[in-house]
């Protein structure tokens, strides 16, 4: 019988736990709203003994989670939720409680890494060099793997406070509390809400919020494209539930490159390339699977010959 995992989706409203082995092999799953950390990880922590006391000891623990994070092992801030605006929950060490609570090895990345790092593992990235993965929802944020790790770099990847052009007579502010206008000011669920009045949910597909919305996800996109040069730039999040908005970014991406990228993934209407996620809306807690997976038994690293979308 292989090894069994545990999964935390550490989110700011809610955190989901998980134990089992994939996709199709979660064994139990349970949700706790996010209220204080003693409450909210002592409780995580009290289910996975029961778990363990069901199914045997776990391998390890996997947590993706909101941040920013600490994510550099060795360093003093690893595993922590760092400089989070999220009251009570800023500086708080949820590796250490998860790991020192139930004795196991944790592995720890921002939720969009994991999620990313699950839809490389066994969904929509599989096979891929480089996978970009962005959350479209209450924020916006994006998570890389490269060669089957997530990219960390100096503190993680911020990929919803990048800047995108303005489209034409777009006069609205922007709601984030650092930059305004940056792609999570603009295109958020939040920025949704304010910019229309009415909470995102509430606008009909074929809403003109949409046609915008498509523009600053493209702007985006397209960046993201000629910056890392991704094989999948999978797109998650409740707003990518709207029908339509996933093609509609398809033919703004394209019609922003210009037809200067060329291969076949870029080819007809990029329906390859930029993708909804092979896990569904469980790419964020399979992710936090795939990641104590990974810490524990890494899956074998393909040769970069290997990939598709090789030359
Ligand atoms: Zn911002």
């Amino acid at each position: 019988m292989s090894a069994i995992y545990g999964a935390i989706e550490a989110g700011g409203t809610k955190f989901v736990l998980a134990c089992g082995r994939g996709p199709g092999e979660l064994l139990e799953e349970r949700t706790l709203p996010t209220t204080t950390p003693e409450e909210t990880l002592g409780a995580s922590v009290a289910w996975f003994r029961e778990v363990q006391g069901r199914h045997g000891e776990l391998a390890g623990i996997g947590v993706g989670t909101f941040g920013p994070a600490g994510v550099h092992e060795g360093a003093a801030d690893w595993g922590w939720i760092t400089t989070t605006p999220k009251a009570g929950w800023r500086d708080t060490d949820v590796a250490g409680y998860v790991g020192r609570g139930l004795g196991l090895p944790v592995a720890f990345d921002t939720d969009v890494n994991a999620a990313a790092l699950g839809e490389w593992l066994w969904g929509a990235g599989v096979g891929c060099e480089v996978v970009l993965y962005l959350t479209v929802g209450t924020g916006i944020g994006g998570g890389v793997v490269m060669g089957g790790k997530p990219l960390h770099g100096v503190l993680h990847p911020e990929m919803g406070h990048v800047r995108t052009a303005r489209a034409a007579g777009d006069e609205f502010a922007g709601v984030c509390p650092w930059h305004r206008d940056c792609l999570e000011g603009m295109a958020s669920g939040p920025a949704i809400g304010a910019r229309w009045g009415r909470p995102a949910g509430e606008l009909p597909p074929g809403h003109e919020a949409w046609e915008l919305e498509a523009h600053y996800l493209a702007e985006a996109c397209t960046g993201f494209l000629c910056t890392l040069s991704p094989q999948r730039v999978i797109l998650g999040g409740g707003v990518m539930g709207v029908p339509g908005l996933l093609e509609r970014v398809r033919a703004g991406v394209r019609e922003r490159l210009g037809g200067y990228l060329q291969h076949p993934l870029y080819s007809g209407g990029l329906e390859d390339c930029v993708v909804a996620p092979g896990l569904g809306t469980r790419s964020g807690i399979l992710g936090a699977l795939a990641l104590a997976r990974e810490l524990v038994q890494p899956a074998s690293q393909l040769a970069s010959s290997d990939y598709v979308g090789k030359h």
